[in-house]
């Protein structure tokens, strides 16, 4: 049976990354990727809307999630700016729109042709429809069993398989062979998706978009707040604040948004809106009432659901519900709608400076197949990024 140096199993954005500073770090090392699907970097492709947001120019500890502290080990041991010098020396141009960090193009393909272009010329084997089931350590090396019935060894593995986040499900070959050979994981949830809420206030408004502030409340307890805009759809709402604060639905710690549909007035200038209204809006329909200041359909919605009562106590209540429209959450809408998962392999049986298992050595782990995850805004990837990096430089210069 054929030995390898290196086997990567997981053809993403961690594990091409891994493979690039592998070879970049010690040449004459055989690597391997091995990637399930019949292609390398599927959802690297779907990403930022097919613009891939590479990075963010904000990257702190607190936008990261699960266990924080290892995420700001790692990116501290492999930062932005190091991922932006080597995405530099591939010949990505890479542009900032804002806070987010884009390939120049604009285009996500662009990002994975610079990746697999690195990888060939470097020298690494690339084999799609591989997807590795079992991880066997041996006294040696590692046997690699493949769900197409073949088998490799290799004296160091990387684990880069990613999550369910935006794919068919297969959790066996996700987390198992890691758990099984001793490293505990954190329950997993979809999470960067949208959310399904109560219906019966919200039908009116479907296809609407407007620019709120979401608050995510757990016994009237604010536990996060996010502003931008904001969709009501069919199956409740979506849009950047509410992805955001997703996580904390998928979690079932949030059990009820609030939305302050005019962020940036007080509810006493909404209050003094209104009761101007009161007298200069005196002749016009009910459903028109709000016309001129809140979206049409939003304004006929509230209007009645406040109880449509033209008075000075009838204003007071319409500005609590402009300023407080609140949701009861029922769940979100799925892994196939997630950016990313929640939860996953505990990272404390790792070492952040080198991703090295502390338990099984010579096994890396990278990516999010680990209990960290990031908001949206290129978080998710800079973490596979810094994580891809480390396990590659440090599983080649454990070879030399
Ligand atoms: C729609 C969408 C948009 C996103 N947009 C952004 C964005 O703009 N910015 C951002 O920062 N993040 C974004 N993300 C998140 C980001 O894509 C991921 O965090 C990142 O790709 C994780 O990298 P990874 O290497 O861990 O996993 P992946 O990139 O998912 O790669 C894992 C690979 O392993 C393969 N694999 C799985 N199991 C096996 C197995 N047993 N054997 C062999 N191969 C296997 C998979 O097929 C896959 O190719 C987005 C995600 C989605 C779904």
């Amino acid at each position: 049976m054929e030995t390898v140096d290196l086997a990567i199993v997981g053809g993403g954005a961690s594990g091409l990354l891994a493979c690039i500073c592998a070879l970049r770090t010690e040449p004459s090392l055989s690597v391997t990727v091995l990637e399930a699907a019949d292609r390398v970097g599927k959802k690297l492709l779907t990403t930022g809307n097919g613009r891939c947001n590479l990075t963010s120019n904000v990257i702190t500890p607190q936008r990261y999630h699960g266990d924080r502290d290892f995420a700001a080990r790692v990116l501290q041991n492999f930062s932005k700016t190091r991922t932006l010098d080597l995405f530099d020396d591939l010949s990505l141009r890479v542009v900032a729109i804002e806070d987010k960090v884009f390939p120049y193009s604009l285009q996500a393909s662009g990002v994975l042709d610079c990746l697999r272009f690195a990888c060939e010329e470097l020298g690494a084997e690339i084999r799609t429809n591989s997807a590795v089931t079992i991880l066997t350590p041996t006294k040696e090396n590692f046997l690699l069993t493949l769900a197409n019935g073949s088998a490799l060894r290799a004296k160091r593995v990387i684990w880069a398989v990613g999550s369910p986040a935006g794919v068919k499900f297969s959790p066996v070959s996700l987390y198992d062979p890691i758990v099984r050979l001793g490293h505990p994981m954190a329950p997993i949830y979809p999470t960067l998706v949208q959310v399904r809420t109560e219906l019966d206030l919200i039908r009116p408004l479907k296809g609407i978009k407007v620019e709120a502030a979401v608050s995510a409340m757990r016994r009237d307890k604010l536990l996060r707040r996010e502003e931008g805009e904001v969709l009501f759809a069919d199956y409740g709402i979506s849009g950047p604040p509410v992805l955001q604060i997703s996580r904390l639905v998928s979690t079932g710690e949030c059990d009820r948004i609030v939305l302050d549909l005019t962020p940036d007035l007080s509810i006493s200038e909404v209050e003094v809106e209104l009761m101007r209204r009161l007298t200069r809006c005196a002749d016009r329909p009910d459903a028109e009432f709000l016309t001129g200041f809140l979206n049409k359909r939003v304004g006929q919605t509230l209007f009645k659901l406040a109880g449509g009562e033209r008075s000075a106590q009838g204003m007071r209540r319409l500005a609590a519900l402009i300023k407080s429209f609140s949701l009861v959450p029922r769940g979100v809408t799925g892994w196939q709608n997630a950016q990313a998962a929640a939860g996953g392999i505990e990272p404390m049986n790792f070492d952040p400076a080198t991703m090295q298992s502390r338990k099984v050595a010579g096994l890396y782990v990278c990516g999010e197949v680990l209990n960290v995850d990031g908001d949206c805004g290129g978080f998710n990837l800079q973490f596979a990024w810094s994580t891809g990096a480390l396990a590659g430089s440090s599983a080649a210069r454990s070879l030399q």
